[in-house]
């Protein structure tokens, strides 16, 4: 196993020390070499490897453990780097980059033949985001200008959003971190695939379909991401997979708050009669009421964005405490609410009980 280095970087750095930059240079000249570095970005935490190069790409899908079929999305820090990537860059793809770049939100567009099919997961089209995370934007520029980047955890589990639980899935699998804090939104990116005739979100993340359609006129969501029942396959591969889920089993417990912590009192009680550790997930107005072993707090119930931010962390803090039996609250499928509850359904299985 190789080690992997960490290099610290102040969060919220803007401009770099002479120490920093070099970290981050030393961390481009990696992924220039065909090395896997993870990064923080203003979602959660990169793996980046150079998207042009097919060796990087196979690396990060071993690292990650990744189904080979699940596509890469590749991280520019320029939008006229666009051009060598994408083969037809629509008159939308320029509105929508005005509008939300650099920022959490990634566009499916017509490949070019610069991109190696292993970026791809085979498919004609890739995956671009332009991020505005400083480290990030200095990183890629570092690294030839072309990074792909999933999260940069192992498949299946919650995505890192401090370099802490980057290590936790990746020491030894990768050649560095660069450990920028804590990062701000704490889930990925919107996926908005421009391919279509219709502009279709395939991952709701920080930018709403409200926030594209006041842009665009007309934004559809792709059917699956709210409900596993629909018999369609989810048009991004990676949303077919389980996924930012925590070792224990997990419902979502929805209703008014004082029947859905009766209910989660109920029912953790009897799970630790059969000699469960038993977790709750929740909301600082209801906090008081759950009884269970572990009770981790999001924020307040109308702060969506501590919400997000604090979701993935409170689902690792889960499998460090070795709880085994999870219960959440439920929330609002409305704006970037849509992003959190399509996280939570996909953690917990979709098993979701209405009290
Ligand atoms: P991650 O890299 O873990 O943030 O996940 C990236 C998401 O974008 C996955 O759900 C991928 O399946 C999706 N994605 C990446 N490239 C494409 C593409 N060309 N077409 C459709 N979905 C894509
Ligand atoms: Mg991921």
């Amino acid at each position: 196993m190789r080690k992997t280095i960490t290099e610290q970087i102040r969060q919220d750095a803007t401009t770099f020390t002479p120490g920093e930059e070099a970290a981050i240079r030393r961390a481009g000249d990696l992924i220039c070499g065909g090395g896997l570095v993870a990064f923080p970005t203003e979602t959660v935490y990169g793996l980046g490897g150079d998207a042009l190069n097919a060796d990087s790409s196979r690396k990060i899908y071993a690292a990650k453990g990744r189904p080979s079929d699940n596509p890469l999305i590749v991280h520019i820090c320029r939008f006229s780097d666009m051009e060598r990537i994408v083969s037809r860059i629509p008159e939308t793809a320029v509105q929508i980059a005005d509008a939300f770049w650099p920022g959490p939100l990634t566009m499916i567009l017509p490949k070019s033949k610069a991109v190696p099919d292993e970026t791809t997961g085979g498919l004609d089209t890739v995956a671009v985001r332009l991020p505005s995370h400083p480290v990030a934007r200095r990183l890629i520029e570092y690294s030839g200008g072309y990074v792909a980047a999933p999260s940069a955890n192992r498949s299946g589990r919650p995505s890192p959003t401090s370099a802490r639980y980057v290590l936790e899935d990746m020491d030894g699998r990768i050649d560095m971190v660069l450990d920028g804090g804590t990062v701000g939104i704490g889930l990925e990116s919107t996926v908005v695939d421009l391919t279509c005739e219709t502009p279709q979100i395939l991952r709701p993340g920080y930018v709403t379909q409200e926030m594209l359609a006041a842009l665009l006129g007309r934004v559809d969501t792709d059917v699956t991401i709210l409900r596993d029942d629909s018999g369609q396959a989810p048009r991004a591969p990676g949303m077919k997979y389980r996924h930012y889920a925590p070792k224990a089993d997990m419902v979502i417990v929805e209703g008014e708050a004082g029947r859905v912590a009766d209910y989660i009192n109920r029912h953790t009680a009897q799970d630790k009669a059969r000699g469960e550790k038993t977790g709750v997930i929740g909301t600082r107005e209801n906090l008081d009421r759950y009884r269970a072993d572990v009770v981790k707090c999001l924020g307040g119930r109308k702060d969506e964005e501590s919400i997000a931010r604090n979701l993935y962390g409170a689902l690792r803090q889960m499998d460090e405490e070795e709880v085994t039996k999870i219960y959440s609250e439920g929330f609002t499928s409305e704006g970037f609410g849509q992003a959190i509850m399509n996280r939570l359904l996909k953690a917990a299985g979709h098993r979701v009980v209405r009290v």
